[in-house]
């Protein structure tokens, strides 16, 4: 393979306005706005390689900054040198000990770095001409084990043990590559459960789901316990009554349900409480939720509190109701000591928390090791995307089981990437197959020039939205005779506006003075001046 030269970048603060639906709400994460801080590495062939991470919104332009400062480290780069040792170039990367300061390796610099590496790993996917999964499982055992980040784990786990390991499952990768390939990986959905939606929306999207061949459901909780159980309840109404199942539905699609809680119809319902309870409150409170039962609590606590889950752990094991974590596990110290205090059932890494590839197939290893399946995080923009490549590597080449797993679905935004992800008429993943999709994770240009953050059309033709709402309630107050010296609080921070947007300020402002009908003035306005 030729050699090219890593010459440039360029990063995309790309915000979607997922707030408005209630899509990703839970009772921490109130007002999600789906958001991608997005990286393209440039080299100085046609090769290029995409990247990001994925936040919520505000704070999206700092995680940009940071990608910035990590990505630089590769300018100048070869190519081959770095596919040659992705472990070497994963260390490269947070090699910096000024960048390190502000970490280490936790943070806005370690997502940002995930975004860096990750963007890395597609460009050698994209190089070889497979997806990134595909480029995983033929390596080696030796070359997975070279690629992977070791640092501060070799007391759980020792490079010795991981070839032993990968060796072990070797010989029959072929056979498992090939049967999830017909069968495609098993998921479950998150979309029915967030907490921002009505109970007429749950059981409408529930329905939804189960006719969709989904059999592993996850609902939001955390707020009010009444709330959580009547929701709860018109769930498991939906999920464990046969006359909702698919025609096509065959079992359960091989699932494992035994220690699941699961219904007469073999579904199982999970919780997830995104972090909102101290450690007693968490046990008491899922204690309340037994009557629905639940597989696991995702998320009781603070995503740091390692005893803290085992505490939790021990506590609901006499109700059957296990323990997940991980999405917010900032790094693989925090899943090493997660599975060395017997603190989790369910490992959920999420593919840009984590420093990239590198880092999750230490994760990955570690888990396998001790025996807890991997059930990644994807309840975001472009998590779903990433996420099915790193189960395929777990089942294909790491743990080579798939029965005990089930890879979280969410619904949302998958149209704006190239190679989105897709789902079976059994609720399963399908197998990413294109030989130029690399790590599945290159956005459409037009969806970038859309949601662009603050300058992109959509954002740009919201704010006009905006001062046609703020001028439209101005001109209703000033015709009921109140407030006629009310003007545009908009007026008084002319930064936030472009200068187009202040044109259209100051033609408002006339429009009040000349009292012209609202109508007239936005034919002749907003509806030119906003695109
Ligand atoms: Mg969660």
């Amino acid at each position: 393979m030729a050699s090219a030269k890593i010459i440039s970048f360029e990063t995309h603060d790309v915000r979607f306005p997922t707030s408005l639906t209630g899509d990703g709400t839970d009772a921490m994460n109130t007002d999600c706005d789906y958001s991608s801080a997005y990286v393209t590495l440039y080299t100085s062939s046609s090769l290029v390689g995409h990247g990001m991470t994925f936040t919520i919104g505000r704070g999206n332009e700092i995680v940009c900054q940071a990608i910035k400062a990590v990505a630089s480290r590769l300018v100048g780069c070869d190519t081959e040198e770095l596919f040659a040792d992705m472990g070497a170039a994963w260390e490269h990367l947070l090699a910096d000990s000024q960048l390190r300061w502000i970490g280490p390796e936790k943070g806005v610099i370690h997502i940002a770095t995930g975004a860096v590496n990750n963007a890395l790993w597609d460009m050698y996917a994209r190089a070889r001409g497979k997806p990134l999964w595909k480029l995983v499982v033929d390596m080696s055992p030796e070359e997975l084990v070279s690629a992977t980040a070791f640092r501060y784990i070799s007391d759980a786990l020792t490079r010795e043990e991981a070839l032993a390991m990968l060796k072990a499952k070797e010989a029959e990768k072929k056979e498992r590559e090939a049967k999830v390939k017909e069968i495609g990986y098993p998921a479950y959905i998150t979309s029915a459960g967030w907490l921002g939606y009505d109970d007429e929306k749950v059981a409408r999207l529930t329905k939804d789901a189960v006719a969709a061949g989904f059999s592993h459901f996850k609902m939001k909780v955390g707020s009010d316990l009444a709330a959580d159980l009547r929701r709860g309840k018109i769930i498991r109404s939906i999920i464990d009554d046969p006359q909702y199942l698919p025609r096509t539905a065959s079992g359960q699609s091989g699932h494992v349900t035994e220690g699941r809680n699961a219904g007469p119809t073999g579904a199982v319902l999970m919780v997830d409480a995104n972090q909102v309870w101290d450690v007693p409150q968490a046990i008491e409170y899922v204690k309340g939720l037994k009557d629905i039962k639940p597989w696991f609590i995702e998320e009781p606590t603070a995503p740091d509190d390692i005893l803290g889950h085992a505490a939790i752990r021990t506590a609901l094991k006499p109700y059957g109701i296990g323990v997940a974590t991980g999405e917010h596990a900032h790094n693989r110290m925090i899943f090493k000591q997660l599975l060395q205090a017997q603190a989790i059932d369910v490992c959920q890494i999420d593919a840009c928390r984590l420093a990239g590839v590198s880092e999750v197939l230490s994760v990955l290893l570690m888990a396998a090791k001790f025996g807890v399946p991997v059930c990644p995080h994807a309840g975001g923009v472009g998590l779903c995307e990433y996420t099915i490549h790193l189960s395929l590597i777990d089942y294909i080449a790491i743990s080579g089981s798939m029965e005990r797993n089930v890879l979280e679905f969410a619904t949302h935004l998958h149209e704006h990437f190239l190679y989105p992800c897709s789902i079976t008429a059994q609720g399963r993943y399908n197998v990413p197959m294109n030989p130029a999709e690399g790590y599945s994770i290159e956005m459409h240009r037009s969806s970038i020039s859309e949601y662009e953050y603050p300058d992109g059309s959509y954002w740009v033709k919201s704010r006009g939205m905006n001062f046609f709402n703020m001028y439209g309630s101005n001109m209703k107050r000033r015709k009921r005779g109140q407030d006629q010296h009310s003007t545009f609080n908009i007026h008084s921070s002319p930064d936030y506006m472009k200068p187009a947007q202040r044109r259209l300020v100051v033609h408002m402002r006339i429009a009040c003075t000349a009292d012209k009908s609202i109508n007239s003035f936005v034919k002749s306005n907003i509806a030119d001046s906003c695109p």
